[in-house]
């Protein structure tokens, strides 16, 4: 039996009602000693799952507040262990007291994540699950949310248990053959298994190429605005997150260093970085400023090239669009159009060509419009979006040594040899789903979590 824990799981901010959560076989003796119910004599009394009302007491036997429990009986709990949770007024100073007396009576406070950890360990969830509850507290877009809630439901978890059978049914075979040679078993025919490994193999191919949407979906689109000094980078930026960002003055390459900042653009989550004005120069420090442009041209998932419309293109102008042209998705952007204009958009090689004024903003409209045709392709965030880069690499080494066993099918190794291979993809799923993973991976995975879940 595990010990009891508790912990506040609404944080420790000022808050309407704040919840404090006790998880443990036989914590409801521990609650009802901090707990005097109002209309039960005892929580063996309290229907399951039921808000009861009651007082919270300190170690002196003062109120600390008059407030709601609820008690939910393993295995059916989130846990799979009793639970009860205290819904008290928000207070920090009422929280800290409440957990106080909950400790002096015999609960130890939780670890991070160790409510969940308790979820996955007594089987109610499997890794795939509760990472995504992870995922989801963090969510920040509600595409983001959706595709998180959905793997809480199992989504991923649906997708791969199929695949993972298989390859357990493929070694449970392959070694009943091995170890019981005078067994009436089935002769091994790996042949027969080629055409469900391929389909597997596919299913994880699919998996795995969800996983550039879910980075973003996860991180958000990086973007890097480029272009020579004073051409209005800053400008646009600060147009777009709605505040001061970044200092804009109108001496050339004040921006020194790249800025990032967050923003919505609709329902695309863009992280936007200021490069330093892109140009040949002498000094030391901006010329650091401009490698970083370099890097963050290449390393962002979308560029944005700025001009300054009231002004012919320069030769800077034209090497920085040479940076952008190996990025898959590029935006130019005709700046100062308050300022009439002298660059065409057939003057710029892009795709999209887009003349705004950073200063009133016009033009923005329409960014949006192309950046979100760009990212938000409308596939369905149903949970079947690969988001975790652990749970990329696994799929992806399961993926490689299924691909490695199907090849040995083909060339007709031995079972032995092409089992190698099998158990190693079923060991790197098993790290996906929390079959095989090792006890120091899953204490670093709950370790992201908040305490309190
Ligand atoms: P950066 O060096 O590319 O980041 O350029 P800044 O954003 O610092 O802008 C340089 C100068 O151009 C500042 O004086 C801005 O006020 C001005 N500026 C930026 N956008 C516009 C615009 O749309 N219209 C006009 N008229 N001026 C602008």
């Amino acid at each position: 039996m595990s010990h009891i824990i508790a912990a506040v799981s609404t944080g420790n901010q000022v808050t309407a009602i704040g919840i404090i959560r006790l998880s443990g076989d036989g914590c409801a003796q521990v609650a009802e000693k901090v707990f005097a119910l109002q209309n039960y004599p005892s929580f063996s009394q309290v229907p399951n799952r039921k808000l009861v009302l009651g007082t919270l007491k300190d170690k002196e036997g003062r109120t600390i507040d008059q407030c709601m429990a609820v008690y939910t009986r393993g295995p059916h709990s989130y846990t799979g262990e009793d639970t009860v949770e205290f819904h008290c007024h928000g207070s920090p100073a009422v929280l800290a007291a409440a957990l106080e007396a909950l400790y002096i009576a015999g609960a130890s406070p939780a670890k991070r994540g160790e409510f969940t950890k308790r979820a996955f360990m007594n089987g109610h969830m499997d890794l795939t699950q509760a990472e995504a509850v992870i995922d989801l507290i963090e969510a920040d877009t509600p595409e983001a949310a959706a595709n998180a809630a959905g793997q809480v439901g199992g989504v991923l978890q649906k997708k791969l248990s199929p695949i993972y059978n298989v390859l357990t049914d493929l070694c449970s075979h392959f070694h009943a053959v091995l170890d019981y040679p005078d067994e009436d078993i089935e002769d091994f025919g790996l042949e027969n298994y080629y055409g469900t490994l391929r389909d597997s193999a596919k299913a994880l191919h699919t998996l795995l190429q969800s996983y550039s949407r879910g980075r973003i979906l996860r991180q958000g689109v990086s973007a890097a605005i480029l272009g020579r000094p004073n051409v209005g980078k800053s400008s646009l930026l600060n147009a777009l997150a709605g505040f001061e960002r970044v200092i804009v003055t109108d001496v050339p390459g004040t921006t020194r260093d790249t800025v990032e900042e967050t923003v919505m653009v609709r329902s695309v989550k863009l992280r936007l970085i200021d490069t330093a004005g892109i140009r040949e120069t002498e000094d030391k420090i901006e010329a650091m400023g401009v490698e970083r442009s370099r890097a963050a041209a290449e390393n962002a998932d979308l560029v944005i090239f700025v001009c300054d419309g009231s002004s012919p293109l320069t030769e800077d102008d034209q090497k920085i669009m040479e940076l952008c042209t190996d990025s898959p998705n590029a935006i130019a952007l005709i700046n100062k159009s308050d300022k009439g204009t002298v660059v065409l958009p057939s003057d710029l090689p892009f795709m999209n060509v887009i003349p705004v004024c950073a200063k009133s903003g016009e033009g923005l409209e329409q960014l949006a419009d192309v950046i979100e045709e760009m990212f938000s392709d409308g596939a369905p965030c149903d949970g079947s979006i690969l988001t975790n880069a652990r749970q990329f690499d696994a799929i992806r080494r399961a993926y490689e040594s299924m691909l490695s066993a199907l090849q040995g099918l083909k060339l007709g190794l031995t079972p032995d040899a092409v089992l190698i291979d099998v158990e190693e993809s079923m060991s790197a799923m098993g790290e996906v789903t929390g079959a095989t993973v090792r006890e120091d991976i899953t204490a670093r995975i709950f370790e992201r979590f908040c305490v309190g879940k």
